[in-house]
Order: structure tokens, then sequence, then C-alpha cells
């Protein structure tokens, strides 16, 4: 995002994480994301004022007030580790943070594509299999062509997705019990979530939006945030675009958001957001928590990191 010297009178930052617990997709040793994301908010804290996410939206849709320097934290797809780890060290620092979830994945019945693939790699008993004209290798996750099936995979609807994921999985044999049931939060832990952070809608199904027919989106994000309003009972404003970059979100995409009635929705493109913002478009700095202090390099080497500091004495 370009940002000019005479737009909005400040600039705010949202961040998104994931899992602060390793994972099949994403390795790290078992504490270093705990430990990693302690020290970021330790960080947010002495650079500015950490704001639930709402705030910055209504901010930018209705030009209400916001501290110098807003920073608003948010936590995508519901990973069990959200509620067990994450939300305890947030509560004892103090900090708001929203956490987008996924009713197919809280109801135990849609697994999250990505750590299925990842899992079936990582154990596979068959040295390869064939999907959709891709060699797959099993063993390594990072291996370039387990890479570029995960970048195909994203290209097609989430039917086509979903069935070449059980192909994959078919065909790698993975040995031992698949352990996506436990690493996702249910209905339960989400209502206990839901009674001290807020709550933001992910898609029912963790769709990637713009592969899907306009009313398909519109379907999908009108019935999440249904379903999770009546389930949780709290009211549903904000959504996190799946996977979140630009080609994920199309004109229809917003369209469909704004109409579904949410008031404010954040991607995954690097950028500070202001005053001047798009409410429906906010970017966001994805972290990894594992990284640590290292990982806030990002930021502070981003261009706007100056205009940043600058919107707001240091307190
Ligand atoms: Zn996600």
């Amino acid at each position: 995002m370009s940002v000019r010297a005479n737009e909005g009178g400040w600039r705010a930052l949202v961040i998104g994480y994931h899992n602060v617990a390793p994972t099949p997709f994403w390795s790290a040793p078992p504490d270093a994301g705990l430990r990693g994301l302690a020290e970021q908010v330790r960080w947010f804290r002495r650079m500015g004022t950490i704001v639930p996410l709402r705030h910055i939206v209504a901010a930018i849709a209705e030009g209400r007030p916001l501290p110098r320097r807003a920073i608003a934290l948010t936590f995508d797809d519901g990973y069990r580790d959200n509620v067990e780890r994450a939300m305890p060290l947030l509560d004892r620092m103090g900090v708001p943070a929203t956490f987008f979830l996924v009713p197919g994945f809280l109801d135990g019945d849609v697994q999250a594509w990505w750590e299925v693939s990842s899992w079936a790699v990582h154990h596979a008993t068959r040295p390869m299999t064939e999907v959709a004209g891709h060699s797959v290798p099993g063993g390594d996750v990072t291996d370039p062509r387990v890479r570029v099936f995960m970048e195909a995979a994203k290209a097609v609807d989430t039917d086509t997705r979903e069935r070449w994921v059980a192909e994959l999985v078919d065909g790698l044999a993975p040995a031992g019990e698949n352990p996506l049931p436990g690493l996702f939060m249910n209905w339960d832990e989400a209502r206990t979530l839901a009674g001290r952070m807020d709550v933001g809608s992910h898609t029912q199904r963790h769709a990637i939006l713009s592969r899907e027919t306009p009313a398909d989106q519109h379907d999908d994000l009108q019935g999440a945030r249904t379903r999770l309003q009546a389930e949780l009972g709290v009211g549903v404003e904000l959504l996190a675009y799946p996977n979140g970059q630009p080609d994920d979100v199309s004109t229809d995409t917003v369209a469909a958001a704004r109409d579904a009635g949410h008031t404010g929705a954040v991607t995954t493109v690097d950028g500070w957001t202001s005053s001047a913002a798009d409410p429906l478009t906010v970017p966001r700095f994805v972290l990894d928590p594992m990284s640590g202090r290292r990982g806030l390099r990002k930021l502070v080497r981003s261009p706007g990191f100056a205009r940043f500091l600058a919107s707001g004495p240091l307190r």
C-alpha cells in the first residue's frame, strides 16, 4: 500500500497470527511460539496502544477517535492453541485480540487442507503419489514439489481442492492417526474464547473466496456470520479473507462481505493502515510468533514504519 504525506491523520498497525504451537504445516520447537508471541506483544506495547481491531475499523469507517499508534492483534483459523495458550497469555498481559473462526473446523467436519496435506506428506508410507498431474513426494513438506502442489491447490475452488487433498491422503497412505481433530477448537472452546475476546468470521470452510461464484461467496459469508453469531451469542462484524492475497479477494468478494453485514475485513497484504484505508480491505502484516523479536524486523524495515512512529509520541 502506498502512503501519501497528505493522507489522513494517523497510521495504525494490524497484525495477523495463526497457530502458536507447532503443527504438521508449521514445524517449530514446542514453546517457541508462546515465547515469541510474548516478546512481540511486549514490543507492541512499547511502540503504541493495543486496541481491538473493531476500534481501528470504526476509526476508518466512522471517524471515531483512536489512540495514537493503534495496534490490533488478530489470529486466523481457530487453532486450539489460540484458546489454550495464546488467550491466557493475552489475558495476563491485558491485551485484546480478534480471533477469526471457521464454522466447518469448529464442527469438525471440514479439515484444514494445508494441515491434512502436510500430515500426509510427513507420515507417508508410500514414496510418491500423483494428484491432478502433480507428483507429490512423501517425507518433507518443504520439498519444492509439495509447495508446487500446495500453490496449485490454492488456485482451484473449494470442492476441487478438498477432492485433491483426499486423493493426496489416499495416495501417500500416511501412518498413524490423523491429528487434525485435536488441532482446532470445538464450539465449546470457541464460546470460552468469545466470552473474553472478539470473534470474527473466516468463512464456512476456509474457501479462498475469489475462486467461488459470486452467489457462493455471498451464501458462504452470510451463512458463516449467522452461524457464528447464533452459536457464540456475540455479534460478528469482522471478516478475515482466507489466504487474503490480492488474487484471493475480488470486487465480488468485497461486495459479498459488505452485503453479508461485515463492517470491516482484513487481508494478508503487508501494509500500514490509515484513515484513508478501505475498511473492507484493511492490510495486515502476518507474523510468525515462532520468530520472536527477529520477526519484527519486517515491520521496522518497512517504509511505513517511520510514518507510524511519527503519527504519535512515544509513551
Ligand atoms: Zn486462514
